[in-house]
This record gives structure tokens, sequence and C-alpha cells, in this order.
């Protein structure tokens, strides 16, 4: 059987045949570097990590390279930094903010049992390679020099009449539509509203670089500029897959495709775009901004949503539950769910080693067509259920090596997995104690303090003890933790 992969650019599922079988290239998006990534984050990283070994196992693994960037450059690591570390020069404090997050997602994505990509190129050590493609797309009519700021023109690359894409195809928009729908946030340097930012002036204590062709002052790239100059450096014009999370196929993988399409007069960018569905909280999608979000820290080492320590393979497990395309609802059911397959599972495949560690085809099977992880999951409990009700030592084997393989299991048994120590799902959880923090804090503003008090009993008879403290700009802040 081949591999069949759903392309967003298509719209349809079609056979995957590598440009180059000795190596075949995937480009994922990556994290924005400025503070701890949350379990929707997590999303797109296991996802790709699992297409990552598959392909490792089709083509042979030194025949894959996987490109996963880190944007270390964005006025919120800025805000971060100067926040943080005050008395030190900006950009050391930028180093020190950016080198520490991307330490802790390095630690998060290993418990999450996801390999490294093969290169994590850094936006800030490719921009030469920005500028590069930015003359081009200034040379070839596609992008123009205002006010010291240089911007590409969709209208411009939609009116010549070439090989290349149309501006919109990628996300199904009209730039007709866009046009007439463009937000009124006009800037005086914009031609067009469509317009999009490829390179703009730092302000003054701000990171810079020289600018392209000498247009300006020292400036700064735009966002979508980065990952096509580090795709371009590392996977050449064009390569076979392109990923990320749905949330960024308008406008970022709309502009990337643009902007490569454009300065390397290529019909394509890559030979699929491949996106995941949201992971969501009460239908919303999870997200810093909405302040609706766990980090895969707290989730890993603390006792919150459901007062339970989550393992990184029961984590996963949760994830890969669900088809990459749908979104997940994010519950604590789910994750005792994946926790009691995870104890089933690994009673069974323990000390079932085998010595050549081959996927059985019941979970490649499933794999190949579009990655479908919930029919790996279902082959999963087959192949338990088949070594538990007739003993059969050849199935626990290859449910041993299915889990090894799939990233969910590295063959040992610790307590953390099965979750001992900690009792399933009967603690209180975020969601019944934030409201409850809410109340409080309400009932203080307004100096009731005999609502305040009466709530604070009611957490400590729910086994929350409530500590409160002021934060470094003197706001006041509670924090909880169960007693133990
Ligand atoms: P960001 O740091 O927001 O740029 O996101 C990094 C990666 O995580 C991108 O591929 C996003 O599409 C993805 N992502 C962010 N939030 C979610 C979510 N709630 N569910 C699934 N993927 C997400
Ligand atoms: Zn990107």
């Amino acid at each position: 059987m081949e591999l069949r992969l759903y392309d967003t650019l298509t719209k349809e599922k079609r056979p995957f045949v590598p440009l180059d079988p000795k190596n075949v290239r995937m480009y994922v998006c990556g994290p924005t570097v400025y503070d701890f990534a949350h379990i929707g984050n997590a999303r797109p990283v296991i996802v790709f990590d699992v297409l990552f070994r598959l392909l490792r196992h089709l083509y042979g693994a030194d025949h894959v390279t996987y490109v996963r960037n880190i944007t270390d450059v964005d006025d919120k690591i800025n805000a971060r930094a100067a926040r943080d570390f005050p008395a030190l020069p900006l950009n050391e404090a930028i180093r020190k903010v950016t080198d520490l997050t991307e330490r802790q997602f390095h630690e998060d994505v290993d418990a999450l049992g996801s390999l490294r990509p093969t290169i994590e190129p850094r936006a800030t050590e490719h921009i030469s390679e920005m500028r590069a493609i930015i003359e081009k797309l200034i040379a070839g009519g596609f992008a123009y020099v205002e006010q010291d700021h240089v911007l590409f023109s969709p209208q411009a690359m939609n009116a010549t009449n070439s090989i290349l894409p149309r501006y919109g195809a990628l996300s199904k928009r009209s730039l007709d539509e866009l046009i007439a729908g463009a937000r009124v946030d006009v800037a005086p340097y914009k031609h067009d509203d469509t317009d999009f930012v490829l390179w703009k002036p730092a302000k003054p204590d701000e990171p810079s670089w020289p600018s392209p062709g000498g247009i300006g002052p020292p400036g700064r790239p735009g966002w979508h500029i980065e990952c096509s100059a580090m795709a371009w450096k590392h996977l050449g014009e064009q390569f076979d897959i392109h990923g990320g999370g749905i949330d960024l196929v308008f406008p970022h993988h709309e502009n990337e495709l643009a902007q490569s399409a454009c300065a390397f007069q290529a019909d394509r960018m890559a030979n699929v775009w491949m996106h995941n569905g949201f992971l969501q909280v009460e239908s919303e999608k999870m997200s810093k901004s909405l302040g609706n979000f766990f980090t895969i820290r707290e989730l890993l080492e603390d006792r919150v949503f459901g007062s339970n320590k989550w393992h990184g393979y029961v984590l996963r497990l949760s994830m890969l539950m669900t088809h990459y395309r749908q979104p997940i609802d994010w519950t604590v059911d789910r994750l005792v769910d994946a926790r009691k397959s995870m104890r089933d599972w690994i009673d069974t495949a323990y000390g079932a080693d085998t010595n050549v560690l081959v996927p059985p085809s019941e979970i490649i099977s499933p794999l190949l067509d579009d990655l479908n992880t919930s029919g790996v999951v279902a082959a999963l409990h087959a192949l338990n259920r088949e070594a538990r009700n007739r003993t059969n030592i050849e199935a626990a084997q290859k449910l041993n090596s299915a889990l090894r393989f799939l990233g969910l299991w590295n063959g040992e048994k610790t307590d953390e997995i099965y979750g001992y120590g900690y009792e399933v799902g009967t603690g209180p959880s975020h969601f019944d104690v934030e409201p409850l923090l809410e109340a409080r804090a309400a009932a203080r503003a307004r100096k009731d303090f005999r609502e305040s008090d009466r709530i604070r009993d009611e957490l400590a008879a729910m086994g929350v003890t409530i500590k409160d403290s002021k934060d470094a700009d003197g706001k006041s802040v509670t924090t909880w933790e169960i007693a133990r």
C-alpha cells in the first residue's frame, strides 16, 4: 500500500510521491520562543513527529530531512526580554529569553515522546537569505519600497500571466474578496490594503539588520518572510511537505507561498500542504490570547486539570486518539481514557521485547491512509485483546514494537505512566477552582469579607489551599494548590 496524504491546496487525498526519495523534505512552522508552549502547540509537534517517523520507516532514517524553525524575532519576545531582564542591554536580554524558552520547549517535546527534527533553524540566523528573497521580489516587480518598508503586492502577483499560483489559492479566498473585505487598518506606507510587510524599520532600541538592497535604515523582517528563507536555505526552492496548524493557512502560509513562488518563478513551494485541526476548550481554540490554555509543563509536572500529573505518553496518546484534521475537545475524561489504555497496553506489552523493532502492518496500514491515528489506536486495542484473550505472544510483541515506533512508550514501566499515587479524576480541577477564585476576588473587591471567607472555606473543604500575594507590579494574585 502507498502513502496517501490530504493536501489543503488541492483539497484531495493523493498518493505521496517524493521529489527525491533519497531526500524527502518536510518543513513545519515552529514556536515563537517567549514563553512556555501550551498543549495546543503540542498538537502539530506530535502529529508531524508521527509523520516524520512514518517517512523514516518508508524511505530510511537517513533519507528524510525535517525542518522546524524557531522564531526568535517578535514583539512579544522584545516585551518579555525588557520585562524579565530590565538591567541588560535589550539584545542580551532577548538572547536570554529565547535560549531559555527554546530549552523549555525541547524538554517539553522530548517528554511528549517526539524526536528532534533534523534541523531547527533560528530566524535571526537567516537574515541574509531573507534579504536575498526580498531583493528578488523587488527586482521582479512583486514588491516595492515605501517609507523604509518593503511590501509584497498580491495584486502584482495575480496580474502576471505566468506559471505562478494565484494569490488566495491555498486559503480559497479570491483577491477581489480580500480587497473588498480588507480591514481598515490602512497603513500610510501600503499602496493597497492587501499588501503585506516583508521588511520594516526597527525602533531605535530594537534588534536590527542592514536593509535589503540598502533601501533604508537598518530594519527587521516581517514574520512570513522568515519561513520562506529558512525553507529555501535548508530544503531548496521546492520541497515535499509543508505543515502547521490550521490557523496558519491564512495569512501565514498563503504569504509564504506567494513569496517563494514569485522569488523562484515556480508554480509551487511545497507539493503537499498539511494542517492539523485545533485543540479546543469549550468549542474555542486554545490560545494564549484567550487565556483558556494549559502549558505542557503544568500538565506534566503539576497537579492540575483533574489534580493529576499526566505523563507525556498519556498526553501524546490523548492527541493521537483523534484524526489530525479533526478538532479535539480537550477534557479531563480524554486524559483519563488515554491513561487507562496506556496501562492496559503496557501491562500486556511489558517484557514482550523483540530484537527487531519493526512496526507491525496493523498500525502502518492506517498510518498510510492520511495518518489515520484513530485507526492506529483501534489496531492497538485489537492487538491487546488478541494478546490477552489468547495469550498470544506474537500479538504482545507487535503491541510492544508498535508503541515504541509511535513514540508512545520507551519499553519501561514507570509509576508515572500508571498514575499511581494520583487518584484518577477525584480531585478538583481548574474548571472547579477558577470560578470560585474569581467570585472570591469580586467579593474582596466589594469588601464583602464574609462572602470571601465563606468561599475560602468552601475551597478548603475541597482540599484546596489558597495563597494571596502580590506580583512584581504590586498587583494582588491568588495561587492555589491541592493540600497534601
Ligand atoms: P504559535 O506559537 O501560536 O505560532 O503556534 C505554533 C504552532 O501551534 C502552529 O503550528 C499553530 O498552528 C499551532 N497551534 C496553536 N494553537 C493551537 C491549537 N489550539 N490547536 C492546534 N494547534 C495549535
Ligand atoms: Zn512558517
